[in-house]
């Protein structure tokens, strides 16, 4: 006997349904968008300085090769609050943010990622890069902290530093790098839940 016309209706069904149930398993992986609220608030420095210091972050948060994984994670900034705050701070005030902040280096505390704007305007002098990736890095850097990353060594000779290394005191034996390497890319995604 052949399977009458209805039978293979009712098959047809069943494919569409679990055709749709793979789909909605699918769908929370593919749409695993986090996003992370900052604002950027300044201490210490000029309005310049604070609106160029503005669009740099915003074009590193929103660059793929960053923490924003390839788009899977947004970062929005918000006038005040948010997740965590990005901050241009004179040297001068570094110690108001925390004693462990020292007038030479940018620094996090807790939900403050403050860049410290001697290095922002001239770079390190153990930094053999040209002043916007200096820049980028510094940012990669210390919201890398704000996500729970560590600091991390050079693994080998010639290999990019991971952004994590601390490259404002030296990136020897490895090459200056502003963005945050592959095995940092899943540190963060762990870390984010992704
Ligand atoms: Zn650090």
């Amino acid at each position: 006997m052949g399977v009458s016309p209805s039978h293979w209706h009712r098959r047809y069904r069943w494919a569409v349904i679990v055709l749709a149930a793979l789909l909605s398993v699918a769908k929370p992986s593919l749409a695993a968008q986090t996003e992370i609220a900052y604002c950027i608030a300044f201490r210490g420095v000029t309005p310049a300085a604070q609106s160029s210091f503005a669009a740099m972050v915003a074009r590193v948060y929103d660059d793929p090769r960053g923490w924003s994984l390839d788009g899977k994670v947004k970062f929005v900034r918000v006038a005040a609050g948010g997740d965590f705050r990005i901050w241009l701070a004179s040297a001068d005030a570094m110690s108001s943010f925390s004693t462990q902040c020292s007038t030479e280096w940018s620094c996090r505390v807790g939900h403050d990622v403050i860049i410290n704007d001697a290095r922002w305007t001239s770079g390190s002098p153990y930094w053999h890069g040209d002043l916007v990736s200096y820049r980028t890095m510094v940012i990669n850097h210390e919201t890398g902290h704000f996500l729970g990353l560590d600091h991390a060594p050079c693994s080998h000779a010639g290999a990019p530093a991971p952004v994590m290394m601390q490259q404002s005191k030296g990136t020897s034996p490895c090459h200056p790098n502003a963005w945050p390497l592959a095995s940092e890319r899943a540190l963060a995604a762990r870390n984010l839940g992704l």
